[in-house]
């Protein structure tokens, strides 16, 4: 069996992914489509074309713009279904997945209505659980992320299980969000924030050490700091590594230059995202399988990151040891 037709035969997990940045470009360009379309997008070549970046903030920007055509709770639950079922098709089975109802406010929908749409529509598709982080955005007040967080909190009932913090990095460092953080796990929410992908190693020590957060997106450039390396192996703090997502944006100049492999030789805990995969233009399977053609991991290796992803959700201790076993039932197939 060949490594990717082996990896797709997997269950996978996924904890960092985008839900708005998963839509697949047929159902975002529907959405395009059915809010009146915009000139310079005229059909799908032109849509994927749109999502080349030139660097990080040019990736924010994208984002921005295909946000301003969700515009209802009929849009969230169509992206949302449309999302599970490419997940599904993937054999990825369990996903946690950030979704913004900051980025959303233009539509006017209350956090709870949104989550509920979201929800109504990763309900239609049997065979993948969502459990959902709602982010909160770091160029957000203070006020206003903690009143986020509280909002998520009620929500926990429709599979609302963390927060994370995203946005603009470079200019908005992690330290004022202790309060939100604190507030949040108070409320019984998980936490990760994204550092260290488009800010230097000082921001994922900061979301390590004062934000307390319990994951790390991509952590990319805590490379450059010996010593935090060394804490991220001793705490064993689990990263959401996402190196096709660095490579798009910028954040490294080559996959071969990704740090993924000094992070698991050192013993960090590794796990793989895509982050926004349509966007992109990558999947989970496409993520493996770069890690063994760039970065020489074997199939030993690429399962170890899988199990990894399991210890590292936020599920059930009893699902872990059942997906646990799936998976190697599955490996040794
Ligand atoms: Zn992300």
């Amino acid at each position: 069996m060949d490594l990717a037709t082996w990896i797709d035969s997997l269950p996978k997990s996924e904890l960092h992914v985008h839900l708005e940045g998963s839509i697949p470009l047929w159902a975002l360009f529907e959405i395009l489509t059915r809010h009146g379309g915009d000139p310079e997008v005229p059909d799908l070549q032109a849509l994927e074309r749109r999502f080349a970046y030139r660097d990080f903030p040019h990736f924010l920007a994208m984002w921005t713009w295909k946000h301003g055509f969700l515009r209802d709770a009929e849009d969230f639950a169509f992206l949302a279904e449309a999302a599970a079922r490419e997940w599904l098709a993937q054999n990825i089975t369990y996903v946690e997945a950030h979704y913004s109802p900051t980025d959303a406010s233009h539509t006017g929908l209350s956090v709870g209505d949104l989550t509920r749409a979201v929800r109504r529509g990763l309900d239609r598709v049997v065979g993948v659980e969502v459990r959902l982080i709602c982010d909160v955005v770091r160029d957000s007040p203070i006020p206003r992320a903690l009143r986020t967080a509280e909002e998520a909190a009620e929500l926990q009932d429709l599979g609302v299980v963390g927060i994370g913090l995203g946005g603009p990095e470079h200019s908005h460092p992690p330290e004022p969000f202790a309060p939100v953080f604190a507030r949040a796990r108070a409320l019984g929410l998980h936490t990760t924030a994204h550092a260290g992908e488009a800010a230097g190693p000082e921001s994922v020590r900061g979301a390590v050490e004062v934000l307390q957060a319990g994951r790390i997106g991509h952590a990319t450039r805590a490379i450059e700091d010996p010593g935090l390396v060394e804490l991220l192996a001793r705490e064993q703090t689990p990263l959401e590594l996402c190196p096709i997502s660095n490579l798009r944006t910028g954040a490294v100049p080559s996959l071969e230059s990704h740090p993924v492999r000094t992070y698991f030789e050192r013993g960090l805990k590794v796990t793989l995202n895509t982050d926004d995969p349509p966007m992109f233009n990558t999947t989970l399977t496409g993520e493996f399988v770069a890690l063994h053609e760039v970065h020489g991991f074997t199939r030993e290796d690429l399962l170890t990151l899988l199990h990894n992803a399991l210890d590292a959700s936020w599920m059930r201790d009893s699902d872990k040891t059942r997906r646990h076993l799936e998976l190697d039932q599955a490996a040794r197939a």
